[in-house]
């Protein structure tokens, strides 16, 4: 997007001034803890340093967002306006890491701890790249032309590795089975989809700045996002589109993988790769409708990864099945213009609210992103601490709050009796419909799915919440265990997708013969810090088993295990080593950690079948290490873990 010509002003205040009432409502509308700091950054205005904070507790106190003291406010605006009109720069553009770290501290009222700063920095994007890789010696080492390596996807993973490893002038193609990049925002592109973590914190360190048009991006936004991305590092040239990488083996003599690639016409082809690093995503096997009956149904029927955008479901009758955060976030756009919907529930989900999910970022507040020096990097920063404030702790048990009586811990029962509390408010005269809403596990324990106008579209006549379970499909419907058949134009599967079948459908053969199906056969997958494995050398994957983040933006956390596995790329061609592989007695330790510390979190509570637990009953998706105990564990590689040869 081009900034200049959404704002009335440029980038220079002082030589396109705008309309002074356009900056007062732009400051008006800033996080004034964020412009605080960041006019301190620039200022050194020792009084905005000694203003305080406040703790305003969100969604029950999941988390604090700290605030300027409301006293404040006013002071803060004028000296922004003051500064802004002088056409001032600032004299800390480069700040030292105790100066970001009195800074942070500035920002959140107390000191950060040592992970808060170390991921913060990277957050702050004060540097280009702050999750780049570099070599550890001078300069590149010998034969680093001569290595190949095959990254799986070109979802955000697979473009982050690219990007590492083009910086480091190691040679890679991207094999990618979609016509373009996105991944998940290629695939999902079912009306209204969009993402529910903060734009700002749902990007990448390595395009920054993004004008978000969107506090909560959609899709065509992230698409586009994206697409800026491979666009702005020239990735293209190495990918190879509509092509599907099938098979892998390693190849012990040669000390390479043989890897066999399908396109998209059934032509198989032979290519090797001294390593391989996959992006696959977690959500790219989609659950197929199981349903007696389904083949003989005559009306329409999208999965909502393959939306057929031809067809008008204006004043059609449309049945949704399946109220996770697909499809509780696709019915209410559809329920705008069909004539009737029907939404069929097997168990209902932990739905919250979020001010201003829809709205668009104000021009006021894009241009203060650009005008305001540093502003743009302490809004992400803020951003990103009310993110790890917590912790990840809302998803442990607490063991004594049990012991008196309670269900999971303080907070949690709090956001649940919340929670409890606004359903009963939006149907005040219907509590069987409430009561039909309501889990009866604890929020969190799947998926919290965000209010995008779920609770308003199921108020309206022509939609119908049926939670008997249905039985079959007809071809004209659907059919209820009450026996009632439900006529319907057009059925919407949001079954979800089959997150336990990691890599698959590669069929991958490591050392000594050894398949993913006999390495994970005892209770499915695993990996050391859901990365890389024993008997698979040279190989990584990216949002693996045990990875799904308890807190914070997923795009920090890939952009973290791509620089982990560029980091064991670059070290084993500055090593002049052939091989790296997991020790298995680190790997072992690992996930016996992961395990006790899976007996404290919540996701077995649910009581339902969730993508979260595999078909052996574990837990396998999600990571209950606390993010800061993680992070330090993958934040730089340690080559003691792995046998090299
Ligand atoms: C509908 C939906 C909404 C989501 N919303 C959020 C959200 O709000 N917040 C959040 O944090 N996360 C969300 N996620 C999770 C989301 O998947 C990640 O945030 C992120 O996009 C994952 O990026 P990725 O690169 O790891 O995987 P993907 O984006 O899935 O990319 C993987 C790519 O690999 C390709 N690929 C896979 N296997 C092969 C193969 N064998 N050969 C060739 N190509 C292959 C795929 O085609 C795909 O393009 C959502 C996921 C879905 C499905």
């Amino acid at each position: 997007m081009d900034m200049a010509a959404q704002s009335p002003a440029t980038q220079n205040f002082s030589d396109a001034v705008p309309d002074e009432a356009f900056v007062k409502r732009a400051l008006d509308m800033a996080n004034l803890n964020a412009l605080r700091v960041a006019l301190w950054q620039a200022t050194g205005d020792a009084e905005l340093a000694r203003m305080g904070t406040v703790a305003v507790p969100f969604w029950s106190g999941v988390y604090d967002v700290i605030q300027l003291a409301p006293e404040h406010a006013e002071r803060v605006k004028a000296k922004a306006l003051a500064f802004l009109r002088s056409g001032a720069g600032s004299r800390l553009p480069h700040p030292e890491d105790v100066q970001i770290r009195d800074m942070m501290a500035m920002l959140a009222g107390k000191p950060v701890s040592d992970f808060i700063f170390e991921m913060g920095k990277e957050e702050l994007n004060f540097v280009d790249y702050p999750r780049g890789v570099a070599w550890s010696g001078d300069g590149p080492p010998e034969g680093r032309e001569g290595f190949h390596v095959l990254v799986i996807g070109a979802g955000v993973a697979g473009l982050v590795t690219a990007i590492h490893l083009g910086h480091l002038g190691i040679p890679y193609t991207i094999v990618e089975r979609n016509p373009d990049v996105g991944g998940t925002w290629w695939t999902n592109d079912y009306p209204d989809a969009r993402v529910d973590i903060p734009s700002h914190h749902y990007q990448l360190t390595v395009t920054r700045k993004h004008p978000w048009q969107h506090w909560f991006a959609p899709q065509p936004e992230l698409a586009d996002y994206i697409r800026t991305v491979a666009d702005d590092h020239d990735l293209r040239r190495n990918i190879r589109f509509e092509t599907e990488v099938a098979a892998a083996h390693w190849d012990e003599s040669a000390k390479v993988w043989r890897i066999r690639l399908r396109d998209k016409g059934g032509t198989e082809t032979a290519i090797a790769a001294h390593a391989i690093v996959s992006g696959a995503g977690l959500f790219n096997v989609p659950n197929t409708p199981d349903i007696p009956g389904v083949e003989t149904y005559r009306g329409a029927f999208f999965h909502t990864t393959n939306w057929d955008h031809r067809f008008d479901h204006a004043d059609k009758r449309v049945g949704v099945i399946g109220v996770g955060c697909t499809g509780a976030q696709v019915m209410p756009s559809l329920a705008e213009t069909a004539g009737h919907v029907t939404v069929f529930q097997r168990s209902p989900h932990w739905v919250a609210k979020l001010e201003g999910y829809r709205d668009r970022i104000p021009d006021e507040v894009q241009w203060l992103m650009e005008a305001m020096p540093h502003y743009w990097n302490w809004y992400v920063f803020a951003t990103y601490y009310t993110m790890f404030c917590e912790d990840g702790a809302l998803f442990s048990i607490d063991r004594d709050w049990q012991r008196e009586g309670g269900l999971v811990s303080r907070k949690n029962d709090a956001l649940r009796q919340a929670l409890t509390d606004a359903i009963a408010r939006e149907f005040p005269d219907d509590p069987a419909l409430a009561r039909k809403l309501t889990p009866d596990c604890p929020p969190f324990s799947r998926r919290l799915v965000v209010d995008n106008g779920w609770f308003r579209a199921l108020k309206q006549p022509h939609v119908s919440l049926v939670t008997a379970g249905i039985t079959r499909m007809t071809p004209a419907g659907v059919v209820t265990d009450d026996g009632v058949e439900h006529p319907l134009d057009l059925v919407v599967w949001a079954g979800g997708f089959r997150a336990e079948r990691y890599l698959w459908p590669v069929h991958y053969v490591g050392r000594h013969g050894r398949t993913l199906e006999e390495a994970w056969a005892k209770d499915g997958a695993r990996a050391y810090l859901g990365m890389t494995m024993p008997d698979f050398p040279n190989m990584f994957m990216l949002y693996g088993p045990n990875t799904n983040p308890r807190a914070g933006g997923l795009f920090a956390w890939i952009e973290i295990w791509a620089r982990y596995a560029v980091q064991g790329i670059a070290a084993l061609i500055e090593g002049g080593h052939a091989a790296m592989e997991c020790r298995r007695d680190v790997h072992d330790a690992f996930n016996a950690e992961v395990d006790a510390a899976l007996g404290d979190c919540i996701w077995g509570l649910d009581g339902q079948a969730s993508y979260y637990r595999n078909r052996h009953g574990r837990q396998g998706i999600n990571n209950p290490l606390r993010p800061s105990v993680y992070y330090d564990k993958v934040r730089k590689i340690n080559l003691a873990d792995f046998v090299l040869d």
